[in-house]
């Protein structure tokens, strides 16, 4: 490759400019051109295009959000704006793309590699609900964020002696919802994969709790679950105990990327360049117990991904 073009699709994440710098930076060092593409997909086809130096992503390693803003783009699924996305990239002289993004987002990088273009996947979500990696780029600070907003709530719970409802992000993924509920030490912790709909169940719990002299009563819940206003009237309605639902959303995607994902970002963005200095493509960087590794893009979408179960054990066994 001899220009290597950027792009951020589908939801943002912190961390995802230290992703894009370490794109930035590394294919620089390689001897590369770096082209920047604005807002996904959708940038694209508006060749909203940039050409980018080392200045270009000064002082971004800190800042949460991505320098080069997302979009989702519907049309992008159709083969004749795919078609022109690779024709686009041609007559920019891009001959090789980083896209950073969800399974949505490597589905059409998929589609540019087999019109020629190359392109490798870097996985950027804070929901962590992609199958081959046990680490997306974003998890960790929306995490570290939902968890020390929980805990402000539960002071609050607990002084009141109420029940409160929490729900985090995730969409069809119970991954913050459950490392929020062992990290906060949550009575319940509600995840799309396990939920039974048993109401009756919490609302049983609920009131041996108090019996038990519990001062408050934390139930995180997941987005893909929902709901989290009427369960708390449902609760307060058969228990008696002021109950409250309190929706964390988007202040999750926001702030400054932790540590891990400074580093995790910077090492799969670079890595990414270099594969595609060896002539890789339709790939997917991924990290794989304790290794960075990649896989083939199609292999990578057709893996399922599960919650694990040992640790939604444990966080039964420790309210
Ligand atoms: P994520 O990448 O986080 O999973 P989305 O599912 O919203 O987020 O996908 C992001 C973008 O990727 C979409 O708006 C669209 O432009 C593109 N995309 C999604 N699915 C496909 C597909 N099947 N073929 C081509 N492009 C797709």
């Amino acid at each position: 490759v001899q220009t290597i073009g950027v792009l951020t699709s589908g939801g943002d994440a912190p961390g995802m400019n230290a992703a894009i710098r370490a794109v930035v930076r590394q294919a620089l060092a390689k001897g590369k051109k770096v082209k920047g593409i604005k807002k996904g997909y959708a940038g694209l086809l508006a060749e909203e295009i940039i050409d980018m130096d080392a200045t270009s992503v000064s002082d971004t390693i800190s800042r949460g959000g991505t320098i080069l803003q997302t979009a989702r783009c519907l049309e992008f699924k159709e083969a004749e704006v795919q078609a022109k996305g690779a024709e686009i990239c041609r007559k920019h002289g891009i001959d090789g793309i980083v896209v950073i993004g969800g399974d949505g987002s490597f589905q059409g990088a998929q589609k540019l590699a087999r019109l020629g273009i190359n392109t490798i996947g870097v996985p950027g979500t804070i929901d962590l609900d992609i199958a081959c990696t046990d680490y997306t780029i974003g998890f960790d600070t929306a995490v570290n964020t939902a968890m020390e907003a929980i805990d402000k709530v539960r002071d609050t719970s607990t002084s009141h002696e109420r029940c409160s409802v929490i729900e985090v992000m995730g969409r069809g993924a119970g991954y913050i919802a459950l490392w929020c509920g062992i990290a906060n030490g949550s009575e319940e912790i509600l995840l799309p994969e396990k939920y039974d709909h048993d109401e009756e169940a919490i609302i049983k719990r609920i009131i041996e709790g108090r019996k038990k002299g519990k001062e408050h009563y934390i139930i995180i819940n997941a987005e893909g679950i929902g709901h989290s206003q009427e369960l708390a009237e449902k609760i307060e309605k058969a228990t008696g105990v002021e109950t409250r639902a309190t929706i964390l959303g988007h202040m999750q995607r926001g702030g400054s990327p932790t540590c891990k994902d400074r580093v995790y970002a910077s090492t799969m963005g670079a890595y990414a360049v270099d594969l595609l200095c060896e002539g890789k493509s339709n790939r997917v960087v991924a990290y794989k117990n304790g290794e960075f590794v990649d896989y083939d893009i199609e292999e990578a979408l057709a893996m399922q991904k599960t919650i694990p179960e040992y640790l939604y054990s444990i966080s039964k066994d420790l309210v």
